[in-house]
């Protein structure tokens, strides 16, 4: 029996139109899936479509053509009940943690949300539930009460991906959310996202500028250019494989930055 994708997408584009009717092709044609379990890269330089592709599959925009299927069942348009089911199956974390908090939102309140608005449990349970989040984050229980301001952005960023995690979701996508932090807070972070998975058991759609964090978190990588897909590398292969000229031009990039951080810490 021919096991079912966690995610597919079938043949999406994306079409923004301006005010003065002119067309804007952000995605040509994509086609992807994303099995149980598994971890697949979306590269691709800056405008090539990643924060698009990510707001489709994550229902927050519409597809101009094409399909997006959760586990082998179509997800057209929805009623305001199933996108709400949708949001708690597939979860994102965006690149600034301090966006997605109000300012005077507590860290506890934040963490408490999805297990009230689901109604899962009671609000004292929930309030257990928030300090064990934060612990299973590798933060301290007695931090719940803080703001996002009184946290750094790496330990804020571990609070956005124990909130995304709470409620078991499917698939987390994760746009560029360790970009916006330095090297060794970076490979803190992925090194959590990667035993939460195996723990969790979630699949990913890790979404990066930076080819070289594909080789230590995905399985695979799909490159975007211009909104279309144009290669898919395997890491069992490994990156050194990647025939495209356009991937090997990020790779060229990855490499030039890798040595940059190196010098700077030498
Ligand atoms: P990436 O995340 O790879 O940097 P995006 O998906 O954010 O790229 O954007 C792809 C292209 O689509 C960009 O040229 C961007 O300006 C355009 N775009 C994105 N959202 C909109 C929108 N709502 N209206 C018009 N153009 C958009
Ligand atoms: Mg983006």
């Amino acid at each position: 029996m021919k096991s079912v994708c966690t995610l597919e997408v079938r043949c999406v584009s994306k079409v923004f139109r301006d005010d003065d009717g002119s067309a804007f092709h952000a995605l040509r044609d994509v086609s992807l899936c994303v099995q149980a379990g598994e971890c697949v890269g979306i590269v691709g330089q800056s405008g090539s479509g990643k924060s698009t592709l990510a707001r489709l599959v994550s229902k927050r925009i519409e597809p101009t053509e094409g399909e997006i299927a959760l586990e082998g069942i179509t997800r057209g348009k929805m009623s305001h009940k199933a996108l709400n089911a949708y949001f708690r199956e597939v979860q994102m974390v965006f690149q600034n943690p301090y966006d997605t908090f109000s300012p005077r939102m507590t860290i506890e309140h934040y963490l408490m949300e999805p297990f009230l608005n689901y109604k899962i449990c009671s609000k004292k349970l929930a309030r257990e539930k928030a300090r064990d989040l934060l612990e299973m984050v590798g933060l301290n229980a007695r931090d719940v009460n803080k703001r996002p301001d009184e946290f750094s952005g790496g330990q804020l960023q571990r609070v956005v991906i124990a909130r995304a995690v709470a409620l078991n979701p499917k698939l987390i996508i994760f746009d560029e959310a360790t970009s916006a932090l330095d090297v060794t807070i970076q490979k803190q972070i992925i090194d959590l996202i990667m035993r939460l998975k195996k723990e969790n058991g979630f699949a990913c759609m890790f979404i990066t500028h930076d080819l070289a964090l594909t080789e230590i978190v995905c399985d695979r990588v799909l490159v975007l250019d211009e909104g279309a897909l144009i290669e898919e590398v395997s890491m069992k292969s490994g990156l050194l494989r990647a025939e495209h000229p356009h991937t090997r031009k990020l790779m060229h990039i990855a490499q030039r930055l890798c040595l940059k951080e190196e010098c700077k810490r030498a």
